[in-house]
């Protein structure tokens, strides 16, 4: 909201400021044109920067592209821009209140560049950047302001435009001051914000007053680990470990936050595998790849499209890291794979000890089924081998249709398609089908114009997010907005690059959210769905409603001990609602029930009240995992009050 109105200031900023150079400037003509120049560009950047913020769901372009064209490219051209400004200013011995709003202007500019090249555009999203650079902001439009007012008493006065720069100063300072008290808008969920530079391993052991508090990526969970880490190599990792072992301390590791359930948290040593990111090796021949655990999906799609390869079923979330997802059984949607951690192949684990534990099809195999999908309980994950295939391309085809006719035949689609997945607004009977088919057809070329913007952006991103704000506020308003926003729904017909489509399919554009996601049997879908509709329906006598889209997908079934998809074809259903939604905990409460009732597994990265008993009875393999935990982590060095809650303590493990 804030990134929004930044922009939308900045644009309205623009032309009062050059409306009113142009009518009662003291400069030359030549320094209205470049003042203009720098203007559109802001303009230009503030709406490339909300594209790009909004992690490019709809639009089917790899982040890699955006990150170095958009980011680097418009940086770079403003921050010469400011320069040349600067000196331009000085060398035509301008006011000194010009000469100073331009070097603040210079070092608002520097400021950017060098967070953005450093950090990558989600620091945008963080408060200490936003504050930063509305104090900037702010001073320059202060002396603007003052500037312009001295102008008016000399050259003749216009209310108009006396009255239009009161305006913006006013919008300025208001929206400054949401930047600064609205703290909860502003998900800070990429580590790299977690973890001073200087933290090195080595200096910064162990380093006292360092406590900060780390946040998961809707702010819903955080805690204040007494230590931090962020290794670069390997020896570094190792050494971590054993610090934490020789001090008796709990150990929990960060991949980017983007669980939904307090999984990462600690209060002791919190681990981010952040820099470990590159790749090990790469096997054209066998398609396969080794990478170290934090390196995050958009990168690795990257990395595989250099190889010519492909992950056969990808979680469409490009942020998180592989070892997060392969922790959690990340999942995308299809009855041709399981999850993500069942094309493992192979994993290197850190111990609670300091030692490598390599797990493979053929080196401690017995292993392999509990440590592909662990939440992060048996050691720190340090490389994975993943099992690819040659890259290939996928046709989307969407369909608005009735709830009950898809799910009759939904055995049908999941046969005939690649990857289905539905979207059903709830107080309505349609559900957006997305049928994914491996396609011969190149990419198709994205299509500009305004009415593919209107449609795919604006429709889909922008009006999403409204509607779910606005039913926070006005709760029983949803059903009318959700009807309201399913028929001005457009849907897509394309091809494209698999992990491109994959990503595209990313629910993130709908802001941060509550999420309770469950794994019920394929076959018990139908009537999961319709008893869930009973409740959604019921609770609305309670005053609750649902204000995002129940997501439904599938996955065959998986070898993991401990994935939801374990043993059998599965139908994942998860409903979310707006982060500002009120009493939504008891709503979930209700609803956990109902998927427990049919037998439902709890996705532990995300919101679930569960505990070991319900996890035992629900996961045929969990004493084995069980078994395997004691086994590889002995001590419970790799435990925290979550894991706790959902595995129970190791000691209770060892006579299992
Ligand atoms: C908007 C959004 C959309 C999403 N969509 C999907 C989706 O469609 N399908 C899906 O399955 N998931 C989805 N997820 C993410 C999913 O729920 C998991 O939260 C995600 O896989 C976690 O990855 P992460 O890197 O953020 O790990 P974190 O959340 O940081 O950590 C998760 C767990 O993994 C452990 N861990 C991380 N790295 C390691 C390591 N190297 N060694 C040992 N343990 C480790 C941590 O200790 C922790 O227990 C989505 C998340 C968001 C925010």
């Amino acid at each position: 909201m804030t990134v929004v109105a930044t922009s939308g200031v900045t644009l309205c900023q623009s032309s009062v400021w050059g409306y009113a150079m142009i009518e009662h400037s003291p400069f030359c003509i030549e320094e209205i044109f470049i003042y203009a120049i720098p203007a559109a560009l802001i303009v230009v950047f503030g709406l490339l920067r909300l594209r790009q913020i909004s992690d490019y769901p709809v639009v089917l372009m790899p982040r890699s592209v955006v990150h170095s064209v958009r980011t680097s490219a418009s940086l770079t051209i403003m921050l010469l821009l400011c320069i040349f400004l600067f000196l331009h200013a000085l060398h035509h011995d301008a006011s000194p209140m010009l000469i100073t709003s331009n070097a603040i202007t210079l070092v608002g500019w520097m400021f950017a560049t060098v967070i953005l090249y450093k950090e990558h555009a989600r620091a945008l999203t963080q408060t200490w950047v936003l504050r930063t650079w509305w104090v900037l902001q702010l001073l320059v439009a202060t002396i603007k302001l003052h500037a312009f007012i001295r102008y008016q008493q000399i050259g003749g006065h216009q209310t108009l435009d006396f009255f239009l720069f009161i305006m913006m100063y006013t919008l300025m300072v208001l929206i400054a001051l949401v930047a600064f008290i609205q703290r909860d808008n502003f998900p800070r969920y990429s580590p790299v914000s977690v973890v001073p530079e200087e933290n090195e391993i080595g200096s910064m052991l162990p380093k006292q007053g360092r406590n900060r508090e780390v946040f998961n990526w809707s702010n819903t969970h955080s805690c204040t680990p007494a230590e931090i880490y962020n290794p670069s190599s390997l020896s570094e990792l190792v050494q971590v470990i054993k610090h934490a072992n020789k001090n008796n301390m709990k150990l929990r590791v960060r991949g980017s936050g983007s669980s939904s359930s307090p999984i990462g948290c600690t209060s002791q040593c919190l681990m981010s595998l952040e820099k470990l990111n590159k790749v090990v090796e790469g096997d054209k021949r066998n398609s396969t790849v080794r990478v170290e655990a934090g390196v995050p999906l958009h990168s690795l799609n990257d990395i595989l499209a250099e190889f010519g390869m492909a992950i056969t079923c990808l979680s469409p979330d490009p942020s998180q890291t592989v070892g997060g997802a392969i922790a959690t059984g990340a999942h995308g949607s299809s009855l041709k794979c399981g999850s993500m951690s069942d094309a493992i192949i192979a994993l290197d684990i850190v111990m609670s000890n300091g030692e490598m534990c390599h797990i493979s099809t053929v080196e401690n195999a017995e292993l392999l089924d509990g440590a592909r999908v662990s939440l992060g309980t048996l050691g720190v994950i340090y490389s994975v081998t993943i099992q690819c295939e040659r890259q290939f391309n996928l046709h989307l085809e969407e369909a608005l249709e009735e709830l009950d006719e898809v799910m009759i035949s939904i055995e049908e689609y999941l046969q005939h398609n690649d990857h289905v997945e539905l979207l059903w607004y709830p107080y309505t009977t349609t559900v957006l089908t997305r049928q994914l088919t491996r396609t011969e057809q190149p990419a198709t070329e994205a299509a500009g114009g305004f009415m593919t913007w209107y449609n795919e952006v604006f429709i889909r991103q922008n009006v999403a997010r409204w509607i779910s704000s606005l039913g926070t506020l006005f709760p029983r308003m949803v059903p009318s907005l959700s009807a309201f926003f399913t028929r001005r729904l457009r849907c897509m017909n394309t091809s494209a690059r698999s992990s491109e489509m994959f990503a595209a399919m990313n629910q993130r554009i709908l802001g941060p959210y509550h999420e309770m996601e469950y794994a019920v049997a394929l076959g018990d879908a139908r009537a999961v769905l319709a008893e869930i509709r009973r409740y959604i329906d019921q609770s609305v006598t309670q005053g609750f409603f649902v204000n995002l889209p129940v997501h439904v997908r599938f996955a065959a079934m998986d070898r993991s001990y401990l994935s939801p998809s374990y043993g059998r074809q599965t139908c994942y259903i998860a409903v979310r609602c707006h982060i500002s939604t009120q009493n939504y905990k008891a709503f979930f409460h209700g609803l956990e029930e109902v998927l427990q009732r049919f037998g439902g597994r709890p996705n532990c990265a995300t919101l679930h009240f569960s505990d070991v008993s319900v996890l035992r009875n629900q996961f045929p393999e969990f004493d084995r995992f069980c078994a395997i935990r004691a086994r590889m982590d002995p001590a419970g060095m790799f435990s925290s009050t979550y894991i706790d809650q959902i595995l129970g303590d190791v000691d209770s493990h060892t006579d299992v």
